[in-house]
Formats: structure tokens, C-alpha cells, sequence
């Protein structure tokens, strides 16, 4: 058939941590299956693709990083498309398709992909599917799998229309200027997909693994007393069912032992990002007191003698290992204990039928296993469908086999969501769960990301202490759960409480700041690029700052360089300072009752605090969180942004927080201006554009 010649189509991926590149990744595999050929690249390879000529249609996967920013590797192509002189039909022959990944967790869901779509949109592209917005938050499948369910048929009609068009253009070319430009209707993205035809999906799989498991295999993971469906037990129909499971992932890598010694790379070689620093830790300080919900850590780190240098409001990076524990009892499980130490090279394996492979840029070619696992991987990641797939592979216990099956299936997308996702599963209690699957190391280089340096704000001021850099954090716990036997402390937060114990005991319990300085281990630091987070220029103009809990941080880095500077500039203008600050009890997680300095010396104008779960005898119930501290203040609030031309910082680690915030300053504002809501709206989306509106904020 003639249609059948013309069946490609261009696959652009933007990525920060490997997501958008591996679903389009599972795209470009797919594609082969539905009779279609798919072009795949990342979008910063703009030599290979030219959008400007680019006749196929053309599908997009890109995530958001930062706050709401396209990952580095779209920045070139969206500084090129936001060129104000295109002309709005710059891209009026593009057909595509954009999936965007996110975080609501964060604020700007989506952005990134949010910005190209809207601006291709403004180019005069046309959608030939709808755009989909997945959420990491609630687990980016759900919106991912029925959205690339959906593409085939869309980039099938997407196609056809297309040869039609062509065919018609070239039959009355003298008439081709009035071919109708008009969109071509939106095959509409179902996401309740259903499953039609109920068959294996893996082209490779054997006999064993298909949907006619037998009934006694299912017993063994769902023994009839059984009622409740666990991360190991299925129960009908799931147990039942003939399962649609996902391709196989063709492996790609190789793991060839050494017999020669040597060492390890630098940790700097791992991080692209830029130079790194190992800087001394001089100080740590137990914020909160014993009884408190969350431990806050205040660390400083002697930054003398590297070239790291920062502003106030800026964040910073910091290297961090899995446990000990955890890295020793998976070398256990994989069977690799007694070479720990062992040299490996890691490469392509020959002849693979993955695209473009290549070795992770996160590992080594030549390190120990120990490294690999310790430095380059993050192992705590929650296990994606395709890992799960491919461990079905390595597990040779029938009933674990059908179970993993299960848990990668279309029919037992609940289970993963449940089970997996939402309890935070790790590949380590995957392999506690499943005895009998004994992974190499090769498919959890394979399918494990990149270990992700954690972010900090500075919470300190060069001026005001030279050579020191102060950060704060609440050390993260997961609680034991079913699928989790042992609790478990965050990978970075647990590590840095673990190396700063010896420091901490001699200042435990107290509130202030001040301790022995002595030095401990060392950590590998680097800078944060891309702020706005920082003091006006203009020092006259007055700001807000709002902060509960350890969003406080970057504030006190602010307050103390304000200090240094109304010390050494007693005839300059400084503008007057809010501070909002937040936290459950006065007496147990206050964490700098040194504000009250800042207060007394001028500093700082105006603090405002407020206790979240301290009882009150007052008649009237005192405010609870800074929002509503905020909406006392709704007079003072208005004048400083309208009037006074102020500005307004938010930092938290919960976006709700800033939700909530943001949604006390639009009713403020319209208050104040005795305006209605949307025009509140409107003034403090222009707030965020002018940068005199801006958030710090965390998850
Ligand atoms: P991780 O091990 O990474 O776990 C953290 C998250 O992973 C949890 O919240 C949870 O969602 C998930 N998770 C992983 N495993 C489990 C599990 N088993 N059970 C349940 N959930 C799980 N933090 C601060 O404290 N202070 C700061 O000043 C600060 N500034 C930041 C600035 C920026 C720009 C950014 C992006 C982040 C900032 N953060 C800050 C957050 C910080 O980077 C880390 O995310 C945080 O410290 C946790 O790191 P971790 O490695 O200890 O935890």
C-alpha cells in the first residue's frame, strides 16, 4: 500500500534525570510494533532535526526542573522558538503531540512542558493529540501509558491526513494556497484506556510467562485464606487475569570484572555540572529539642579555601552516598560480596537492539562495584514497570514470576500504584519480597538513575561570616510499613546526621547557634545555578519574608547580610523587613531565637510568629500558620507591594504552604484594593513577573 511507504515520525526528548529520555525511549521501542518508525533525539541535538522544514508529526517528551523551568537540555531550543521576531506562522505546517512531566509536588506543574506547548501554539503549530501532563507525585504512569496507548492511532490518522494533504496538494498545486490550514481534529487522549485485546505485549516472552500461568501457580502467591491483595499476594481478578505486560527491555549493558587494582574516580567526574568542592565540616547544631516531630540540623561548612562562592538566597548542591548498610546488604542479594572491591569495566554490550545505547553518563567505565552502588546509583529509587519487567527475568520462583508480572501489568496498574509507588517501594525490598530473583548488576545499571546530588539553601552571608557557609535541614524519616520492614532516614539528611554525631553532642539541645567549632568529615559541595532567590538590588525598598519551619533558612542569610551592611553603611537607606516565621511548638522547634537580635539591633522591622500546636488560653485563638499571621497584617502587606514597590519572598518545603500564602496575598490584595479576585490575581501574576513576587520551594 502506497500510505504505508510514509510512516516516520520525529521523537524529541528533553530530559533533566533520565525520565522524558526513557519513556521516549519506550515510545521508539513501541513504535516498531504498530508499523511505525520513529526519529528519535534529544532536543539539544538541533543539528539533527530541523522543525522548520519538518513535514512528519513531530511528538515531544519533556520535564520541568527548578522552579518550573524546561531541563538544560531544552534551554537552547526554547531560547530559539521564544525569539520574538518569529512570525506567527513560523510553524504552521507542524503537526505534534507533547507529553510534559512534573512534579505538583512543586510549584509550575509542568512548566516546561507547559512553555513549549503554549509557544508552539503561538507559532501556529497544530496539535494531532492532546497534550498530557503527567505527575511524578501521584506516578507519571498514569497519565503516561494511556497517553502513549492513544498516540498510535492519532499518529496513524496524524499521517494519513497528512498523505492526503500531500497527494492533494500535488494534484491542484495551482490551488495549494487555498488548502485549508485549519487544525485537524484532536484525536482525543482517553485516559480510562481499555484493555481491548487481552495479550502478551512482549514479543519475546516464552510460554511460561503468558496469561495461561496455571491456576496453582497463582495459589502460590494467593493462598485462599488470603483475601487482601499485599506487594507478594494477588487476589482475583488480578490473580486471574490474562495480563498485558510490557515489552522486555533489550539489555544493553555489560559488566566485565578486572583483574587489575587501581582507583576510584573522582566524585567531581560524576556531576557535569560543575567544578565540585570538598569542604570541611566545622560546626553542627541540633536546632529542634528532643521532643519535637522533625530533627532540624544546622551544619556549617568551612568553605576558606575552595573557590565556592554564593549570595544569600542561593542554593548549593551536596554529594551524598547511599547507606552502608543498605549498598552492603544488596551486594548480599546480588551474590557480589566478596567482590566488593573488584574492578569492573562497564560498557555497550555488542550487538544490542537498543537505540543509540551507550553507557550511563553517571558511571564510571572503570570502578569497583562497591562504587557504583555507593556513588552512581540510586538505589532507593522506586522500581519503574520496566525494571519490574526485566526482573521477572532473574526470578526463578513461579508464583514471585507471575507476582512481578502482575505488578508491571496494565491489569495490575492499582497494585503498582498501591503497593510499589505509594509505599515507596525500593529495589532493595523488591528483592527482600521476591527471594528468588537474584539481579546482575548490569540490569540495575540499566534501569536504577543517577544518584541525585541533594539542594540546600545557604542559610548564612559571606559579609557577615567570612569563609563559613551555614545550611539547615530536617533529617527525613520513613517509618517501617508492610512492604518495609525497617525504618528508613533519607539517603542524604540520614548520611550527614550519621557523619555530623560526634559533632553534636556537646551543643544538644540547645537553641542557639553557638557551639564548639572542631571539624569533622568532609562533603563534596557544588553550586546551584539559576537564582532569582536574592536581596533586592535597591537596598531602600522594604521586603517580606515569609518562612515557616526550616524555610526560614535563606532568611537568615538575608537578615545577617543585612546586618553587616547597615554596620559598615550607617548613612545609607535601608528599607523596613517583615519576617514571617512558623513552626508547631515555641519550646521545641523555634529554630533561631536569634531573630529576636535581628529585632533588637533594627534589622529587622517587624517579626511575626506564629505556633501551630501550642494550646492557648486567650479568648480570641491566635493564628496558626503564616498565612493567616499574613492576613492579620493585610494593611502593612498591600502597602509594601503597591505602594512601596516591595518585595515578597516565599520559602518552604511544602508547596501547599506557598499555595496557601499566595492565596492569603490575592485575597489581601483584592481586599486592599477593594478589587475583585481575578484582578488580584492578575496583579500578583505581574508581581511574578516583575521578580518582586518570588518562591523558594521545596518538596
Ligand atoms: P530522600 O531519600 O531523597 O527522600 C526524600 C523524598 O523522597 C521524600 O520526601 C519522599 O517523597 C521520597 N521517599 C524516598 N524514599 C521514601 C520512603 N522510603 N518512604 C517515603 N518516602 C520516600 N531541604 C532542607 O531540609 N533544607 C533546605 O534548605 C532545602 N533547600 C532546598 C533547595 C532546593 C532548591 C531544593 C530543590 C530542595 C531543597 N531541600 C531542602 C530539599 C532537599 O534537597 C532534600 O530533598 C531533602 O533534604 C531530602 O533529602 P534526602 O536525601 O534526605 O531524602
Amino acid at each position: 500500500m502506497c500510505c504505508e511507504s510514509k510512516r516516520r515520525f520525529l521523537l524529541l526528548y528533553a530530559t533533566q534525570k533520565g525520565q522524558a529520555k526513557a519513556i521516549a525511549e519506550e515510545i521508539w521501542q513501541q513504535a516498531g510494533t504498530h508499523g511505525l518508525e520513529a526519529d528519535m533525539h534529544c532536543i539539544s541535538e538541533m543539528d539533527k532535526y530541523n522543525l522548520e522544514t519538518e513535514k512528519d508529526p513531530v511528538v515531544i517528551v519533556i520535564s520541568t526542573t527548578g522552579t518550573g523551568d524546561p531541563p538544560d537540555t531544552a534551554r537552547k531550543f526554547v531560547k530559539k522558538i521564544q525569539d520574538k521576531t518569529l512570525p506567527p506562522d513560523h510553524f504552521a505546517h507542524l503537526q505534534y503531540g507533547l507529553l510534559g512531566l512534573g512534579d505538583s509536588e512543586y510549584m509550575f506543574f509542568c512548566n516546561g512542558g507547559r512553555t513549549v506547548d503554549r509557544r508552539l501554539q503561538e507559532l501556529g503549530a497544530q496539535h494531532f493529540y492532546d497534550t498530557g501532563l503527567a505527575d511524578d507525585c501521584v506516578g507519571l504512569e498514569l497519565v503516561v501509558d494511556p497517553w502513549i496507548d492513544g498516540l498510535w492511532l492519532a499518529l496513524k490518522e496524524a499521517l494519513q491526513l497528512q498523505k492526503e494533504k500531500e497527494s492533494m496538494n500535488s494534484a491542484v498545486d495551482a490551488f495549494s494556497s487555498s488548502i485549508s490550514t485549519a487544525p485537524h481534529p484532536v484525536h482525543e487522549l482517553k485516559l480510562s484506556s481499555e484493555v481491548q485485546n487481552l495479550k502478551l505485549e512482549d514479543d519475546g516472552a516464552r510460554a511460561s510467562d503468558t496469561l495461561s500461568q496455571k491456576l496453582d501457580d497463582i495459589n502460590l502467591v494467593a493462598p485462599a485464606r488470603d483475601t487482601e491483595p499485599s506487594l507478594v499476594h494477588s487476589v482475583p481478578p488480578v490473580s486471574q487475569s490474562a495480563l498485558n505486560i510490557p515489552a522486555l527491555p533489550p539489555e544493553y549493558i555489560e559488566v566485565e570484572f578486572l583483574d587489575t587494582q587501581g582507583e576510584n574516580p573522582h566524585l567531581s567526574s560524576l556531576f557535569s555540572e560543575g567544578t565540585t568542592f570538598e569542604v570541611p565540616v566545622t560546626k553542627a547544631v541540633q536546632l529542634t529539642r528532643e521532643d519535637a516531630i522533625k530533627t532540624a540540623l544546622l551544619l556549617e561548612l568551612d568553605i576558606a579555601d575552595a573557590a565556592f562562592e554564593y549570595q544569600p538566597g542561593d542554593a548549593f548542591c551536596v554529594l551524598c552516598p547511599n547507606n552502608v548498610t543498605e549498598v552492603e546488604e544488596l551486594l548480599h542479594i546480588l551474590g557480589l560480596s566478596e567482590k566488593r572491591d573488584d574492578f569492573v569495566c562497564v560498557k555497550v554490550k555488542q550487538g544490542t537492539k537498543k537505540k543509540g545505547a551507550s553507557r550511563p553518563q553517571h558511571i564510571p567505565e572503570r570502578s569497583t562495584i562497591k562504587f557504583i552502588l555507593t556513588w552512581c546509583l540510586e538505589i532507593r529509587a522506586i522500581p519503574k514497570k520496566a525494571f519490574l519487567r526485566a526482573l521477572v527475568e532473574c526470578t526463578s520462583d513461579a508464583g514471585e514470576k507471575r507476582r512481578l508480572q502482575e505488578l508491571c501489568s496494565r491489569q495490575g496498574a492499582s497494585d503498582y500504584t498501591h503497593f510499589i509507588r505509594d509505599s515507596n517501594v525500593c529495589l532493595l525490598d523488591l528483592l527482600h519480597a521476591f527471594p528468588s530473583c537474584k539481579p546482575p548488576l548490569s540490569l540495575l545499571i540499566e534501569h536504577l538513575p543517577k544518584l541525585q546530588a541533594r539542594s540546600y539553601s545557604v542559610s548564612s552571608s559571606n559579609l557577615y561570616q567570612p569563609g563559613r557557609l551555614h545550611f539547615v535541614f530536617n533529617i527525613v524519616e520513613f517509618p517501617a510499613g508492610p512492604s518495609r520492614p525497617v525504618s528508613r532516614k533519607g539517603v542524604c539528611t540520614g548520611w550527614l546526621a550519621e557523619l555530623v554525631a560526634p559533632l553534636l553532642h556537646p551543643s544538644k539541645n540547645s537553641l542557639d547557634t553557638k557551639g564548639e567549632s572542631s571539624s569533622t568529615g568532609k562533603i563534596s559541595i557544588f553550586p546551584r545555578p539559576n537564582n532569582a532567590f536574592h536581596l533586592p538590588a535597591d537596598l531602600s525598598v522594604p521586603f517580606i519574608m515569609v518562612g515557616p519551619g526550616t524555610g526560614i533558612s535563606p532568611f537568615i542569610g538575608f537578615l545577617q547580610h543585612r546586618q553587616k551592611l547597615r554596620e559598615q553603611h550607617t548613612d545609607w537607606e535601608f528599607g523596613e523587613t517583615w519576617l514571617f516565621f512558623g513552626c508547631r511548638h515555641q519550646d521545641r522547634d523555634y529554630l533561631f531565637k536569634q531573630l529576636q537580635c535581628f529585632l533588637e539591633n533594627g534589622t529587622l522591622t517587624h517579626l511575626k510568629v506564629c505556633f501551630s500546636r501550642d494550646s492557648s488560653t486567650a479568648e480570641v485563638a491566635p493564628p496558626k500558620y503564616v498565612q493567616d499571621v499574613l492576613r492579620l497584617c493585610a494593611k502593612e502587606v498591600a502597602r509594601v507591594l503597591l505602594k512601596e514597590r516591595g518585595y515578597f519572598y516565599v520559602c518552604g518545603d511544602k508547596k501547599h504552604m506557598a499555595d496557601d500564602v499566595s492565596d492569603a496575598v490575592v485575597d489581601i490584595l483584592s481586599m486592599e484594593m477593594e478589587a475583585d479576585k481575578l484582578e488580584a490575581m492578575k496583579i500578583l501574576a505581574m508581581l511574578r513577573e516583575e521578580k518582586r513576587y518570588l518562591q523558594d520551594v521545596w518538596s
